[in-house]
């Protein structure tokens, strides 16, 4: 008779996991592919709720979109402000002071130097770097996707889906756990390009956030120039690492530290985390191969690696 009950239980639970309904979509937003794995009442919809709030916030931080509030406020022109906009703002420019200028939400004419908002980034002239560092101009790419995910993140959740997991191009945001229980295994990118993954991290209710030289590069002269670039030299950040991924309950956070760390390279990124001022974990790839982990984080990987103490 026990086994019997053991046996209808088991039945119900299987049966009762599999009827969580399951939702998943492609999206193309913010410059980047949105990938979404939804389960839960409704889930559809939610998804359909979660792509019109992605583009509402891609046209509002869009500085390709004259008519968006960064752009007005680049032009010097007068506009009303929205709270998102707004609140992005705030994030950004906490973070700047927080990381000694290692983030930097107004790197607009740099970035443009460096050609980056058409299809031929290349190299610009010395003079040029100089006249770029000497203006000002907001461009929050380097933050821009974590606030989406935060906002999905909430979005989802008053919608009653207390599992899903929302990746926008490296911005991932883990929602719960998987249906079954257990933690969300995220895949960390190998910037050696030797196989997908690095290794794992296992998660649940935060973001993972990888910023690295292989998520948009150019070739010139021989090199590999990538997008990060180092406030105080205007060049692309050349500290020693070439990959930072950041674990954190804030996905706006995570996503402008792992901009901010890679500036900084690994000494600085460790006394900073020490430091406390923000709640973080992470996982950081050396030009040599090393790669750091901070200490407490659920990390799985083949190739040897430190474990940084706090
Ligand atoms: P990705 O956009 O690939 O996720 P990041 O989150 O690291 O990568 O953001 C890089 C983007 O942030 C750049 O494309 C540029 O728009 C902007 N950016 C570049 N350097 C900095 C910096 N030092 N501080 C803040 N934003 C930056
Ligand atoms: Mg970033």
């Amino acid at each position: 008779m026990r086994k019997l009950i053991t046996f209808l239980c088991l039945l119900l639970c299987i049966s009762g996991c599999s009827n969580i309904p399951t939702a998943q979509r492609e999206h193309f937003a913010m410059d980047t592919l949105v990938t979404f794995k939804v389960s839960g009442p409704n889930a559809e919809a939610a998804i359909d709720a979660a792509i019109a709030e992605i583009d509402r916030l891609d046209a509002l931080f869009s500085v390709g979109n004259p008519n968006s509030a960064l752009s007005l406020l680049n032009a010097g022109a007068d506009c009303t402000i929205s709270d998102d906009t707004a609140a992005l703002i705030d994030a950004a420019m906490d973070l700047c002071v927080a990381t000694n200028r290692a983030f930097d939400c107004q790197l607009q004419p740099l970035i443009e130097a460096w050609g980056w908002y058409g299809d031929s980034p290349a190299i610009p002239t010395e003079e040029a770097i100089r006249d770029a560092l000497q203006r000002k101009g907001y461009d929050m790419g380097g933050i821009a996707k974590g606030y989406a995910a935060g906002r999905v993140a909430a979005l989802l959740q008053l919608r009653g889906i207390d599992s899903a997991l929302v990746d926008l191009g490296g911005n991932i945001r883990a929602l719960g756990c998987k249906p079954d229980g257990s933690d969300w295994v995220i895949g960390i990118d190998d910037p050696m390009g030797k196989s997908a993954y690095l290794g794992t991290v296992a998660v649940r209710d935060c973001a993972v956030v990888t910023s690295g030289i292989n998520q948009r590069f150019f070739e010139q002269d021989g090199q590999r120039w990538h997008h990060i670039l180092d406030p105080k030299t205007g060049w692309p950040a050349k500290n020693g690492l070439v990959q930072v991924s950041i674990v954190c309950a804030d996905d706006t956070l995570a996503d402008g530290l792992s901009t901010a760390l890679f500036v900084m390279g690994a000494e600085e990124a460790i006394s900073f985390w020490r430091s406390g001022v923000y709640d973080f974990a992470f996982i950081l790839v050396t030009d040599e191969g090393s790669i750091l982990v901070s200490e407490g984080l659920n990390f799985a990987c083949n190739l040897p690696y430190e474990v940084i103490p706090q």
